[in-house]
């Protein structure tokens, strides 16, 4: 069988940033999916760090992990939330990772005495990727990340534009977003930001088939008309795209402005209409939930929301489960410095969760929180560090060790938690040393588990194994674990080689439990994580007490 060549729609941006390039991006995908299409989806940064791990999630936002142990931009988030297609690491490149192989074929010699540039040698290692590792797709997706004209976006602009030439209009669409904004003073919408910005993308070669304009107020006619003519694309091409009552909306509103048509269009080929029922049932949900919560998130990236990404989306996503609608109480765990300010501030909370974080940093916070969250008995998550901190707090307040600890914050503590060095994985056992890079080398990806049998992990899954995504340095020390047993606290997950303890809880409590992993990427709208199905449902009936 002749294997079908996939055709490639390259998203740029364009006026400002944050006009959610991603989200339209991926809703697109959920549509040509809905109309039978298989699809994929990619994004290239331009940015130099190899990948985003070492960033901080205040400057970048959450780092997403894939399956394959990725650490990517939290796009690729998006991506699989609108597709249910898992994103691997080969679907983000950065700047970074590009001259580093470069940098490092060169030192091997592999030029062979050529003066390595960016043009041929970048853009040649760019499109590579953007072609590497597909399997019988129909459309593969590619986002750029920034805005065109940047300077360090220019070697990807370049490489599509030579796409473009290479495989043709029949397999290559130039999407672009742009700001029609309102100036409220003149009541009126302009255009010409639109006009310049495509413009600016003809200067490097590229004429855009499709046109996606973000703006506050519906376009008329006349105005796509105008829009059309002066950046030379068809009127039926410019699509409005205004703010929607939720993301979810987005597929659909996306879809009556004509987008997936016009993309179909300018690659001939016809398809059934898509249904979109799923996406409107949960756009509907989230306007008229039957029921509200609110669940207290206590960490210390409380500010900056895009740092829990997927889990804001996934605690929502509990809430579709349950036909309610989640409130997080954003609580940074420095402010948490005594049991009494704890109890205050979390009094209203009918559920608290305790989020993935690094370094010891608003630590005692968040004992303090699962303290107030095991004594008062309030449904309790604790996510990778979330359930480390759940670790020392029972081993200090159950076994009587005042100064459990974990090695994260230096060696002055007794090591309930303690640097990860050995573990096995599915390319072998890996091995790590406390003074290496940063970079890449923690655990990280999907890992299988095994659950306790007749355990709330294994009533929650409704199985006996599981895999799950991580990205962690320490582990908890399993040492420990008979005398937390012996207080009523259980091991219910572990790794298949019993070394690792994956989940904990805690018997007696209504919900009580800890995870290693990241059950967040894993949540999709249209299938919520039971974990968080069933702490938002537990959350449910606590706030019918409170
Ligand atoms: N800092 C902890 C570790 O590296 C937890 C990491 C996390 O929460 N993702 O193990």
């Amino acid at each position: 069988m002749t294997q079908a060549k996939p055709r490639f729609i390259f998203i740029t941006g364009g006026v400002v940033s944050s006009l959610g390039k991603g989200l339209s991006a991926a809703a697109l995908a959920a549509v040509l999916q809905k109309r039978g299409f298989k699809v994929r989806m990619r994004k290239l940064d331009p940015y130099l760090n190899v990948d985003p791990g070492t960033m901080s999630p205040y400057e970048h936002g959450e780092v997403y992990v894939t399956e394959d142990g990725g650490e990517t931009d939290l796009d690729l988030g998006h991506y699989e939330r609108f597709t249910g297609v898992d994103t691997r690491r080969s679907d983000n490149v950065t700047s970074g990772r590009i001259y580093k192989t470069i940098i490092d074929r060169e030192r091997a010699g592999d030029y062979l005495g050529a003066t390595v540039q960016v043009v041929p040698h970048v853009t040649g290692a760019i499109k590579e990727f953007i072609q590497a590792d597909l399997s019988n797709e129909d459309f593969v997706l590619c986002e750029i990340g920034g805005i065109v004209g940047d300077i360090e976006g220019l070697p990807f602009v370049e490489a599509i534009r030579e796409l473009g030439l290479d495989l043709g209009d029949e397999r290559v669409c130039f999407m672009h977003l742009t700001l029609v904004p309102y100036i409220a003073a003149a009541k009126e919408l302009k255009t010409k930001p639109t006009q310049r910005s495509v413009k600016e993308l003809q200067s490097y070669g590229i004429q855009p088939d499709v046109l996606v304009c973000r703006s506050e107020h519906p376009l008329d006619d006349g105005m796509k008309r105008k829009i059309a003519r002066f950046c030379s694309v068809r009127p039926s091409a410019v699509i409005p795209a205004l703010d929607a009552s939720s993301i979810y909306a987005v597929p659909r509103a996306l879809h009556e402005q004509g987008l997936d048509q016009a993309i179909l269009d300018h690659f001939g080929l016809d398809a059934p209409q898509p249904d979109l029922a799923a996406w409107d049932r949960i756009d509907t949900l989230l306007s008229s939930p039957d029921d509200e919560v609110r669940i207290a998130v206590v960490g210390k990236y409380t500010q900056f929301e895009d740092a829990y990404k997927s889990l804001v989306e996934a605690l929502s996503h509990g809430g579709f489960a349950n036909d309610a609608q989640v409130k997080i109480d954003w609580v940074d765990s420095e402010l948490l410095t005594s049991p009494d300010v704890t109890a205050k501030r979390l009094a209203s909370a009918a559920g608290i969760l305790v989020p993935g974080g690094f370094g010891i940093r608003g630590c005692e916070g968040m004992i303090e929180a699962v303290r107030y969250a095991r004594e008062n008995k309030v449904p309790f998550f604790g996510i990778c560090l979330g359930m480390q901190m759940a670790a020392i707090e029972v081993t200090r307040h159950l076994l009587g060790i005042d100064n459990a600890g974990s090695t994260e914050w230096g060696t002055q503590v007794t090591p309930v938690v303690g640097f990860m060095s050995e573990w096995e994985a599915q390319e072998g056992r890996q091995t790590r040393g406390s003074s290496g890079d940063l970079g890449g080398t923690m655990r990280l990806g999907a890992y299988s588990c095994s659950l306790l049998p007749g355990s709330l992990a294994r009533q929650v899954y409704g199985e006996d194994d599981i895999s799950e995504r991580h990205r962690h340095r320490y582990e908890i020390n399993m040492g420990y674990r008979q005398d937390w047993a012996d207080k009523g606290v259980l091991i219910s997950g572990e790794s298949p080689d019993g070394r690792l303890p994956e989940i904990m809880e805690v018997e007696g409590h209504p919900w009580f439990i800890g995870a290693q992993f990241h059950p967040e990427y894993k949540s999709r709208p249209l299938e919520p994580h039971p974990l968080f199905a069933s702490f938002v449902k537990a959350s449910l009936k606590q706030s019918r007490l409170v």
